[in-house]
C-alpha cells in the first residue's frame, strides 16, 4: 500500500510514452508551480491531446516543433479539456483553429473560461480584489501585489479562447485509440472538471483533482461568494475512494503514481486536520481569512500564491459556516468567523 511515484519526469516538450500510445508531454508554467503534464494519446490515424498548457511564446514553441515533427504524419484530430483552468485550457484555441478541430470538456467549464477570457464584469480582477478585501487583504502591500499577480490574468494565458466546443459530461465514453475512457466529473476546485478512466488500460487522467503531493487548490470565488466548493470537493475525493486501487494515475502536476485509495484516505485527512485547526484557533476569538491564513499556512507566500491561500482559508471557514460550526459576522466591511 502507500503511494508508489512511477517515473521521473521527462525533459520539457520531450514525449515520453509510460503506456502503449500513452505519452506524457510536460510543459512549462511560469509560477512556482513551474509545470504542467499534459498527455497525447495515439490512435490509427491522429492523435488525441488532453489538455494544453498556457498561450504563452515557450509553450507555443514547443508545439510549433511538435507540429513540424510528430503531427506531420498523423495529425492531432481532438483535444480534451479537463478544466477551464488556464494552464490546461491555454493553448487549445490555437490548437483547435490550426487543426480544424473541436475541443471536448464541459460546459459550465467552456462558459467560465469564455467569461473569463472577456474579463467580464464579476470576472474580473476589481471583482477578486472587491472580494479578497470583504476577507481581510487590504491596505497592505500583498493585496495590491496579489490584484497586480491575478488582475486580468486569464486573459494573458489564455490569448484566443475556442470558439466553440463539443460538450462531455459525467458518464460519457469516449473511445479513444481503440480503448474506452469514462468522463468522471469532480467538483470543488473548478465547475464541473472531468477526469478520465479506462479501466482496460488501468489508468486514469486524472487533471487537477488527484495530484500525488500537493493538495488540489480549493477556492471560493467572487462570482459565488456564499458558496461551499470544500464541502463538494471532499464528496468528489470520496467517490475517486471508489475507483480500482490498481490504476495508474496521470497527474497535471507531479508524476505520475499508484495508490489512489492512499491518496483519496491523505486527502481526507489533511482538510480534516485543517478543519479541526480551525475550530481550535476560532475557540481563541472570531478570525476573518486573512487572519486564518496564519493558522493554515506556515511559510512566506508571493502576490500569485496569496490568492490560492486567500481562496483556501475562505473556503476552509465557509465549511464550518455551513455544517454549523462557525457563525459568519462582519464588521467594518470584513467578514469575521466565530465558534457557533
Ligand atoms: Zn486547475
Amino acid at each position: 500500500m502507500g503511494i508508489e511515484r512511477l517515473y521521473e519526469p521527462p525533459a520539457i516538450g520531450q514525449p515520453f510514452e509510460v503506456a502503449p500510445g500513452v505519452h506524457w508531454l510536460r510543459l512549462p508554467l511560469p509560477f512556482a508551480l513551474d509545470h504542467i503534464n499534459v498527455w497525447l494519446l495515439e490512435e490509427a490515424n491522429q492523435y488525441t491531446l488532453v489538455d494544453t498548457g498556457v498561450g504563452l511564446p515557450d509553450v507555443q514553441a514547443i508545439w510549433a516543433g511538435l507540429s513540424e515533427k510528430l503531427f506531420k504524419n498523423k495529425p492531432l484530430g481532438r483535444i480534451i479539456v479537463t478544466h477551464a483552468h488556464p494552464d490546461h485550457i491555454g493553448m487549445a484555441g490555437p490548437l483547435a483553429r490550426q487543426f480544424g478541430l473541436q475541443v471536448h470538456m464541459s460546459a459550465a467549464e467552456y462558459f467560465i473560461a469564455r467569461s473569463l477570457c472577456a474579463n467580464l464584469p464579476g470576472f474580473d480582477g476589481q471583482t477578486l480584489g472587491n472580494f479578497l478585501a470583504e476577507h481581510g487583504l487590504a491596505h497592505e502591500q500583498k493585496a495590491e501585489e496579489t490584484r497586480e499577480a491575478r488582475g486580468g490574468l486569464f486573459a494573458r494565458l489564455v490569448p484566443e479562447p475556442p470558439l466553440s466546443f463539443h460538450r462531455i459530461q459525467e458518464g460519457d465514453v469516449l473511445t479513444i485509440g481503440g480503448h474506452d475512457w469514462r468522463c468522471l466529473t469532480g467538483f470543488g476546485h473548478s465547475p464541473e472538471h472531468i477526469s478520465l478512466v479506462s479501466e482496460s488500460q488501468q489508468l486514469m487522467i486524472s487533471g487537477d483533482m488527484l495530484l500525488p503531493t500537493i493538495s488540489t487548490n480549493v477556492s471560493v470565488y467572487g462570482t459565488e461568494p456564499e458558496g461551499n466548493p470544500l464541502k463538494a470537493f471532499l464528496a468528489s475525493v470520496q467517490r475517486m475512494a471508489e475507483l480500482p486501487n490498481t490504476l495508474t494515475v496521470l497527474p497535471s502536476h507531479g508524476v505520475p503514481f499508484k495508490g489512489v485509495h492512499d491518496r483519496c484516505a491523505q486527502l481526507l485527512r489533511h482538510h480534516d486536520h485543517r478543519l479541526s485547526e480551525l475550530r481550535d484557533a476560532l475557540r481563541n476569538g472570531p478570525l476573518s481569512a486573512r487572519q486564518a491564513i496564519a493558522v493554515l499556512f506556515k511559510r512566506e507566500m508571493d502576490g500569485h500564491q496569496m490568492s490560492f491561500a486567500m481562496g483556501e482559508a475562505i473556503a476552509h471557514l465557509h465549511h464550518l459556516w455551513h455544517a454549523g460550526q462557525a457563525k459568519r459576522v462582519q464588521a467594518d466591511g470584513v467578514w469575521k468567523f466565530e465558534t457557533a
